[in-house]
């Protein structure tokens, strides 16, 4: 039977996204472009300082974009280090759609962007330059995801067909080492889903997700039963037990099952979910660990 209400969810307080993905959703759009459309929102808002254009740069100055997307049949695109492109989704979605692979990174990216039409473009914006060499005074190296520094934004929706689609994207941890890459592209920790069952999303310390697999681990736990609410719970617990700092970290899920229900979890208090349904386009606060 068709899932009657369309319906989306993103991490965050970003309504202009979840509004844009709503609506389309609304008007019989697709998961999969809704979605797209949706976090393509915030990569173009350049006051967001971790996801997209204005995205705080490396330690060195070179802004590096990590995004994904997966379909509702289980097809997934991503990619990682991109330097040249505002909508790395987009990129993502064009591997997914347009090449044998899952993930490109680096310069074989920015050349595949090109090929495929994307504009280059400067990423550092103004402000992300000023703050960066304010930070540059002192270089005090502190790659923690607190409450203040990371928006990345995740994003699930399910369409009028009932069919589910997800995507992330994030310019990842700010003034981070060159090279680092953390969750938010990483299909299974940062994004995972299955159209039988529901799907997740992560933000946070991107090192702490990518160990304890948490998108996958919830998508598994939502399979055996457990609510979207249980899984994101037990996917922070499992964060938690690996990581005896866990209090000097933010980590979060948001998750969804084929029926609609939603959860959200995260380990300190702070994180928000933003759920566009039935004309309503909500903030709603997490549950918290501490
Ligand atoms: N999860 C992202 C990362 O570690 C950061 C974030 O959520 O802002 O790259």
């Amino acid at each position: 039977m068709p899932f009657l209400k369309p319906i989306c969810i993103a991490t965050w307080n970003f309504p202009n996204a979840s509004l844009r993905a709503g609506e389309m959703l609304a008007a019989g759009v697709s998961a999969l472009d809704a979605v797209e459309q949706g976090v393509m929102v915030e990569e173009a808002n350049v006051k967001n300082t971790t996801v997209g254009k204005g995205g705080a740069p490396d330690r060195e100055g070179n802004v590096t974009l990590d995004a994904c997307i997966m379909s509702p049949d289980g097809n997934a695109g991503a990619v990682v280090y991109l330097k040249h492109n505002t909508h790395a989704v987009s990129v993502a979605r064009k591997v997914m759609e347009e090449t044998p692979h899952v993930m490109l990174a680096g310069e074989g990216a920015d050349q595949f962007a090109k090929a495929q039409g994307f504009e280059r473009e400067e990423l550092l914006t103004e402000a992300s330059e000023k703050a960066y060499q304010e930070w540059l005074k002192k270089k005090e190296y502190k790659p923690i995801i607190n409450i203040e520094n990371h928006d990345t934004i995740g994003m699930l929706c399910i369409d009028q067909k009932g069919d589910l689609a997800g995507a992330c994207t994030s310019s990842g941890l700010s003034y981070k080492m060159n090279g680092r890459v953390g969750d938010s592209p990483i299909i299974g920790a940062g994004l995972f889903l299955d159209n039988e069952v529901g799907g997740a999303v992560a933000t946070g310390m991107g090192e702490a997700i990518l160990k304890t697999v948490g998108s996958f681990l919830i998508v598994e736990l939502m399979r055996q039963g457990k609510s979207p609410q249980e899984a994101c719970e037990a996917a922070i617990m499992r964060i938690i037990k690996q990581n005896p700092n866990y209090s000097d970290f933010q980590a979060a899920f948001i998750a969804i099952n084929k029926k609609g229900e939603i959860g959200s979890y995260c380990i300190q208090k702070g994180f928000s979910y933003m759920k566009y349904q039935d004309g309503t386009n909500k903030n709603i606060q997490s549950k918290f660990y501490l």
